[in-house]
């Protein structure tokens, strides 16, 4: 059969403004031991984990709490929270957070269910079905971690991420509360909704883009066009505000079908190496690797400028971001590096005319 195209995602999706106070009503009964999974402050500094410990308790679950996931989670952590799971007989994990708390919960279902650890899991080349019931909150609108079935784990060594990924690792359940992420600070909302973006227009370049995550890609890239500078100007505008989650949200499904493109695989170097924000990076590199797809796919840029009615670089700009790469004090060195490292992922082989690390330090550089 040719040109057969696919789209599933098996997660069920809640929109519910406060509904972190009632999520118990939305989790089966067998969930009777629960790990929650956040990062380190944010949560409890909002509120947020008091809120879902009463929801959780009022219904009979028994919760213990894992808070020490960083930026970038490293592998050690996700197999830190996998651990505890296991330890503690938990049935259930809910990750509660941005991108970094869900990814390391992702995990650390993956790893509660099979008690291997999440270094053997990367490694292994068997198929892994397991998972224990997996809950995504997420209080960022960006990574759309929620709607894939990725766990990106940072080997702060090789300065890289690894992916963890298995045919079974979407989340079970996703609760889009839009209250949750009104706590976020300017730079946080810009440097989030900044990846969304790039998600949808990363996953509408890549030559694994279908028409069905076209169209969810075309209408992400114009809610994100439509409200991103509205969640920046008045972070409490919650319509706003929903409307950047939905995005990421959508833009999450894209990924999850087409994964990103050579723009996420060099900008995971900048944030190792350099400490720039992962959307932030993607925000900086996404107008030169624009370009260089715009020599094979002009038709498709064409439709981007127009959704948001100028180039990407220029609505970069718009947002108040300095897309140029000599803010960083990059070293030759670095360049070569963020570029071999780049160049090995599949997400840059399937980038438009599959940029080689030799012509990845020339997009970067000229
Ligand atoms: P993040 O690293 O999860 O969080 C950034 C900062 O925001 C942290 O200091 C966090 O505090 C704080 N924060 C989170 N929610 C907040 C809120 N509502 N109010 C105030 N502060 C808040 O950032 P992110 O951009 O959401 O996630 C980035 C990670 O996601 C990266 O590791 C990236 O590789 C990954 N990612 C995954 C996927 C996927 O498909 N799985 C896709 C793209 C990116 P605390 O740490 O104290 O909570
Ligand atoms: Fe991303």
């Amino acid at each position: 059969m040719k040109n057969i195209y696919k789209y599933s995602i098996p997660t069920q999706n809640f929109i519910a403004r406060g509904g972190l106070t009632d999520i118990a009503n939305l989790l089966p009964p067998h969930c009777e031991n629960i790990l929650l999974v956040t990062g380190k402050n944010s949560a409890r500094k909002f509120g947020y984990t008091d809120i879902i410990i009463d929801s959780l308790k009022s219904k009979g679950f028994n919760t213990i709490v894992f808070d020490k996931v960083e930026e970038d989670p490293s592998v050690e952590t996700a197999d830190a929270a996998a651990k505890i799971a296991i330890k503690n007989n938990s049935n259930a994990v809910i990750g509660l957070g941005g991108g970094s708390a869900l990814d390391a919960a992702k995990a650390a279902a993956i790893g509660g269910a099979t008690g291997i650890s999440i270094g053997k899991l990367l490694k292994s080349n068997e198929k892994i079905t397991e998972k224990l019931f997996f809950v995504a909150v997420p209080t960022t609108a960006g990574t759309g971690s929620e709607a894939t079935q990725y766990s990106l784990l940072s080997n702060k060594e090789k300065n890289t991420k690894l992916n963890l990924a298995t045919e079974n690792s979407f989340p079970d359940l996703a609760l889009l509360d839009a209250e949750l992420t009104a706590s976020m600070t300017e730079n946080l909302s810009r440097n989030t909704g900044v990846d969304a973006l790039a998600h949808a227009i990363e996953g509408y370049l890549t030559t694994r883009s279908n028409p069905f995550t076209d169209i969810l890609a075309e209408s992400a890239i114009a809610i994100v066009a439509e409200n991103i500078h509205r969640v920046i100007e008045f972070p409490n505008d919650i319509d706003a505000r929903e409307k950047m989650l939905l995005a990421s949200n959508i833009a999450g499904r894209v990924i999850a079908h087409t994964g990103t493109s050579a723009c996420h695989a060099v900008g995971y170097y900048l944030t190792l190496v350099k400490g720039v924000p992962h959307g932030l990076a993607n925000a900086i590199l996404l107008g030169k690797i624009v370009k260089w797809i715009n020599n094979f796919s002009p038709v498709k840029v064409a439709v981007i400028e127009h959704i948001l009615k100028c180039n990407v670089e220029t609505f970069m700009e718009s947002l108040g971001i300095n897309t140029s790469l000599s803010n960083y004090n990059l070293t030759n060195d670095d360049i070569n590096s963020m570029a071999a490292l780049a160049a090995d992922r599949s997400s840059t082989k399937a980038t438009p005319g599959s940029p080689s690390a030799d012509e990845l330090v020339k997009l970067l550089t000229s």
